[in-house]
């Protein structure tokens, strides 16, 4: 950005500042109004000083702002920001979580590459590939996440890219990211770690071996349900590939949904502290009631994967999910009987969400799929919002009581 104004003394000096500190002011640069609050830009082209001028930025020769497409400050500020706490060297803001993923393999992977898939990743990911990617000739594999036998062998010279959800959602599964990062790198791949359900606050895949980190930013980032985004964060030399995409084909991040994630990464640490701490107290408790059968949450000791999470993760995240007697009509009366929680799909949101994958995230998939997914017809997921944990245990004993 080039610009004839000193901010000197207006902006902050982030040298050796820690994650609370970047998550509050990195990113901003003041414009000459002084404002201390990020400034919100809401303009789709830029002025030029003369023809000259113009055509000097727009050939590159002169770097600034030509075009939202292209570049907007309220968007960059947002892409410093979450750049800085994911410890990128760039990241680039999308117009969805889904934008990112599609920008990320449109700019780095070509027809003819081998693409591994861990099975359990969001859903829209698995139709993206499916239906999508693979008609431009993308070869796709899918590799059980949790198994590390199991991803040795998937791996072909063609191989270019790994993309892995850890935790994974529903069932909170995790893999080694720092084991699957070497075999990656020993077999030429890079891997693509989506760390929607951590965010920077509680796992720095980067820090752990991972080429790539996606996120989207609809869900903790937000952190109140109001606006969809997302984020692709690396190396400069692969985030120029993915910027190129963008600006050609255009799914960009709207400045105003900058803006709000920009705010909502200030609050993002304290915000997390309080979504895992009723996660767990809910997951502990229910754990103990009769008519649950299972709980799937890597804070509780029963987890297959708890010695991992306490390593990799600074915390165990928020959402949980659990088995309830009486098969999928249980899942649904539990379901029904809750009077506060609210009964949608969305996630990272202060407002608990209750749903059942099995009939609404994972209802696509075929029986098959779904059972190799691990998802059960009396599975239902939670996501800890930020309301009285104790109201929360209540709406919940309302689910058990109807079962
Ligand atoms: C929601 C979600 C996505 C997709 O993000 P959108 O912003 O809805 O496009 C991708 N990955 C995970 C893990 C998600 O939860």
């Amino acid at each position: 950005m080039t610009t004839d104004w000193d901010a000197g003394r207006l902006d902050s000096d982030l040298s050796g500042a820690s994650m609370d500190t970047l998550a509050v002011r990195a990113g901003q640069r003041r414009s000459p109004e002084g404002e201390h609050g990020e400034a919100l830009f809401f303009t789709s082209s830029y002025v030029f000083r003369s023809a000259a001028d113009a055509a000097s930025r727009f050939s590159g020769e002169v770097s600034g702002n030509v075009y939202s497409r292209y570049t907007n400050p309220t968007v960059r500020a947002f892409e410093e920001r979450i750049a800085a706490m994911e410890g990128a060297e760039q990241a680039v803001a999308t117009a969805s979580g889904m934008s990112a993923i599609l920008a990320m393999v449109m700019s780095l992977c070509s027809a003819g590459d081998h693409v591994l898939v861990s099975r359990s990743v969001f859903g829209a990911t698995v139709s993206l590939f499916e239906k999508y990617l693979k008609r431009f000739g993308l070869e796709v594999d899918y590799v059980p996440l949790t198994e590390l036998a199991a991803w040795a062998p998937a791996f072909k010279p063609n191989t270019k890219l790994v993309f892995v959800e850890s935790p994974s959602n529903p069932l909170a599964e995790l893999v080694d990211i720092a084991e699957l990062a070497a075999l990656c790198h020993s077999n030429g791949a890079m891997l693509a770690v989506d760390n929607c359900f951590c965010t920077p606050v509680l796992q720095q895949p980067l820090a752990l071996g991972a080429d790539i980190v996606i996120h989207s930013a609809t869900k903790y980032i937000d952190g109140q349900g109001r606006c969809l985004g997302g984020v692709v964060a690396g190396r400069a030399e692969q985030m120029k590939e993915v910027v190129g995409f963008l600006r050609t084909a255009g799914p960009t991040l709207s400045p105003f949904n900058a803006w709000i994630f920009l705010k909502g990464l200030e609050t993002l640490r304290l915000r997390m502290q309080a979504h895992c701490a009723s996660a767990r107290t809910l997951a502990e408790w229910l754990e103990q009631q009769p008519g649950i059968e299972k709980v799937y949450y890597a804070g509780l000791p029963s987890h297959p994967q708890h010695e991992l999470a306490k390593r990799q993760q600074k915390d165990f995240g928020a959402v949980l999910s659990f088995e309830v007697a009486g098969g999928k009509e249980g899942a649904w009366r539990f379901i029904d009987a809750t009077r506060l929680i609210s009964i949608t799909a969305n996630l990272g949101d202060s407002k608990t969400t209750i749903t059942h994958p099995g009939s609404t995230t994972h209802g696509r998939l075929s029986a098959d799929d779904r059972a190799k997914a691990g998802i059960r017809d009396s599975l239902i997921r939670v996501a800890v919002g930020l309301e009285d944990v104790v109201d929360l245990q209540a709406d919940l004993a309302r689910g058990l009581a109807a079962l």
